[in-house]
């Protein structure tokens, strides 16, 4: 069956793309650095991930210098990023890659989702950008961007819905080399210019086929959806607690961490999370450390 023509959004938008490109050095990396880039990515700006990327690839260039790497060394160099999580299911992940794929990412889209912390958006992530596979590449960015000049709304819906999907299915490029380049194209472009407050629609170079502009730019029916409010959080609790444990070579007792975290319930509920999440463990009577 012959595929409809492609959208008119796809080559002024690539075109953009090759003179706005961020110099990202993930773009230019191995598939394990793709991968890295995709864990560290989640929930958190490039520009902080830029410097810890680049220090993580000198160090565990490879999945299997990392798998063989104590968790505890991976958490400390994790350090401030936050979702400390993060970190221990990258171990897990290169564990899994040294032991199953002889220490290579697969180009596979179910032996990728089958890694720990890796989900559809990551799987496609990965295949497109490291193994220039067409995949739907479907994150919050690109999500906006489809949503505002195929659908005519100011924002995505809260989850990926079956229709969505199929929205995307028949934009993305049919070649495998252009859809992978678009899905960079449109992702970068929903960072840097179709943003969630204040999109540059002035500017913008497919702004004649937005549907959301020919309805006037209709409000979101839902509202922003906010991050919930960081200081004095259990979240915060948790990183002063785990920060505490990674500064010290040797274990720390509770009573030290009631310093650093004074209020007990919050303390309490920290610790128990962080124990139930394998992020910390117990270590003698009354004391805590990362980790082996
Ligand atoms: S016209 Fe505005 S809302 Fe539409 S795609 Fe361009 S930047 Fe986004």
């Amino acid at each position: 069956m012959a595929r409809a023509a492609e959208s008119p959004v796809i080559a002024p938008l690539l075109e953009w793309f090759d003179e706005h490109e961020r110099p990202l050095p993930w773009r230019r990396s191995t598939p394990w650095g793709v991968l890295v880039s995709e864990f560290m990515l989640q929930q958190t700006p490039v520009d902080r991930v830029l410097p810890l990327w680049t220090a993580w690839l000198e160090r565990w260039p490879t999945p299997t210098s990392l798998a063989e790497a104590p968790v505890a060394d991976v958490l400390r160099a994790w350090g401030r990023l936050g979702y400390p999580r993060r970190a221990q299911r990258l171990h897990a992940t290169a564990v899994v890659l040294r032991d199953q794929h002889e220490g290579a990412v697969p180009e596979d889209h179910q032996a990728l989702l089958a890694l720990p912390g890796v989900g559809e958006y990551t799987a496609a992530a990965v295949l497109a950008f490291a193994f220039g596979r067409r995949s739907l590449v479907l994150d919050t960015n690109v999500r906006r961007v489809v949503a505002r000049t195929v659908g005519g709304a100011a924002e995505p819906t809260a989850s990926i819905s079956a229709p969505e999907r199929a929205l995307a299915e028949a934009l993305w490029p049919a070649d495998d080399a252009r859809s992978a380049r678009w899905s960079a194209a449109v992702m970068e472009f929903g960072a840097l210019v179709c943003t969630a407050r204040s999109p540059s629609c002035l500017a913008c170079p497919i702004q004649e086929h937005c549907t959301w502009v020919a309805l006037g730019q209709p409000v979101a029916a839902t509202g922003s959806r906010r991050q919930p409010k960081y200081d004095g959080s259990d979240r915060q609790a948790r990183g002063h607690l785990l920060a505490a444990l990674r500064d010290s070579s040797e274990p720390v007792s509770a009573r030290t961490l009631a310093r650093t975290w004074p209020d007990a319930d919050q303390r309490r509920r920290a610790l128990t999370s962080l124990l139930a999440d394998g992020l910390i463990v117990r270590s003698g009577r009354g004391r805590f450390a990362l980790p082996d």
